[in-house]
């Protein structure tokens, strides 16, 4: 704790460092000049912050080129702490080992049931941490932070999970403090649509930018919505559900009790039921999007309409934030052009064009791996600059 007056001299240098700090951790490495932009600060104060830095042995600083110029670039430095990302998914457990240099040193995913309840959940998850760690070389004191991914909206006010068609056994469960009570590190969690839109924002589809929509389209639909570089969760946490845009009153009853969402129209169980009737029971998402990239006209028809619908909820969408980018993921992003291009039909036709002109519609680049990555960054972006300067940090559970 700080026991600055605010307004000091003091003060105002610690919060400077931290804005330095902050830019640094959230890009990977950036030059000096990079860092003065994105944080208004003059070049002779970043020059000397980053002098500090270096002699502290928080940053390290390497010779590199800019525009043809010669430039320092400025990272952190590789043994200033671990973070670990966790994501539940609807048939998987990822976990990634990385360092505050935006390299991940071990990665390893494991298939996991529907069914299973919460404390076997955290059971392997615990078990695939402590391993990752050892083969990463670290102990779990070195651990700055987790985050933890899961398919579900969490309460602000509880840290719980709220009800969730996906991992039915999870809720009421608060699965951050469990987790935090079970690994003994600072645990932050958030679900997967936001977490998906910090890794394609860090690592991946939106690098660079700081306005971007990520909509996931697996069972559920979500979007994690990146506005001015942070995720905007709203005062509830529930911003981003685009999947429940109503889309028909009288369509197909909702898992929140609605008719007629987005959800309703593009959901994998929505999808599959399409198709059953031509292809069977055992269908997958996955294998559909196989077929229609094999050409079968029935799946190439089915995830188009789904495109088409898509795009009336992302027109909605650019209409109300104007993002300079939309980044599918989820299973139906494999199926690339035949759902993206109906998708930017239907923004053509829905969204205001202005907005629609600055609007790219993309697949994601890291596929699966999105909101693990995007759990690595979610303990960089949350983590309290004291954790990069070697101090120790509170165990902190769920938002704040
Ligand atoms: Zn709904």
């Amino acid at each position: 704790m700080s026991t600055d007056t605010p307004g000091s001299q003091s003060s105002l240098h610690r919060a400077n460092l931290e804005r330095v700090l902050r830019a640094v951790r959230m890009a990977g490495s950036l030059t000096q000049a990079e860092i003065a932009r994105g944080t208004g600060l003059s070049a002779a104060t970043v020059s000397n912050i980053v002098r500090e830095l270096k002699e502290s042995g928080t940053v390290v600083v390497a010779d590199t080129s800019s525009g043809g110029r010669r430039a320092r670039s400025v990272s952190l430095s590789g043994d200033a702490g671990i973070v670990v990302g966790i994501d539940f998914g609807h048939t998987h457990l990822r976990v990634a080992v990385g360092n505050l240099a935006h390299r991940v040193l071990a990665e390893e995913s494991e298939p996991i049931d529907v069914d299973v309840s919460a404390a076997q959940g955290f059971d392997r998850a615990e078990a695939l941490v402590d391993r990752l760690l050892r083969q990463a070389g670290f102990r779990p004191d070195k651990v700055i932070g987790v985050g933890l991914g899961v398919p579900g909206p969490i309460d602000v006010e509880t840290g719980a999970l709220g009800s969730t068609a996906i991992l039915p056994g999870w809720t009421g469960i608060a699965p951050g403090r469990e987790l935090a009570a079970r690994l003994g590190m600072p645990v932050h969690v958030d679900n997967d649509a936001n977490l998906g839109a910090l890794g394609e924002l860090v690592w991946g589809a939106g690098r660079g930018l700081s306005d971007l929509a990520y909509i996931k389209v697996a069972s559920g639909v979500g979007a994690g919505l990146v506005v001015n570089g942070q995720i905007y969760r709203g005062p509830g946490g529930t911003a981003g559900e685009i999947g429940h845009i109503t889309l028909d009153e009288a369509g197909p009853v909702c898992r929140c009790g609605n008719r007629g969402c987005l959800e309703t129209f593009v959901g994998s169980r929505y999808l599959l039921n399409l198709l059953s009737t031509t292809l069977g029971p055992d269908l997958t998402l996955p294998r559909v999007v196989e077929l229609a990239h094999q050409g079968d006209l029935g799946c190439r028809r089915v995830i188009a309409d789904a495109g088409r619908q898509i795009g009336t909820g992302v027109a909605t969408l650019c209409n109300l934030l104007n993002p300079r980018r939309v980044i599918l993921g989820g299973d139906l992003a494999e199926a690339g052009e035949l759902v993206l291009a109906p998708i930017r039909d239907s923004v053509a036709r829905y969204a205001i064009p202005s907005a629609a002109r600055q609007l790219s519609v993309v697949p994601g680049t890291l596929g699966g791996r999105a909101e693990v990555l995007g759990a690595l960054a979610l303990v960089m972006s949350e983590m309290g600059e004291s954790g990069a300067i070697g101090r120790s940090v509170q165990a902190s559970v769920a938002r704040p």
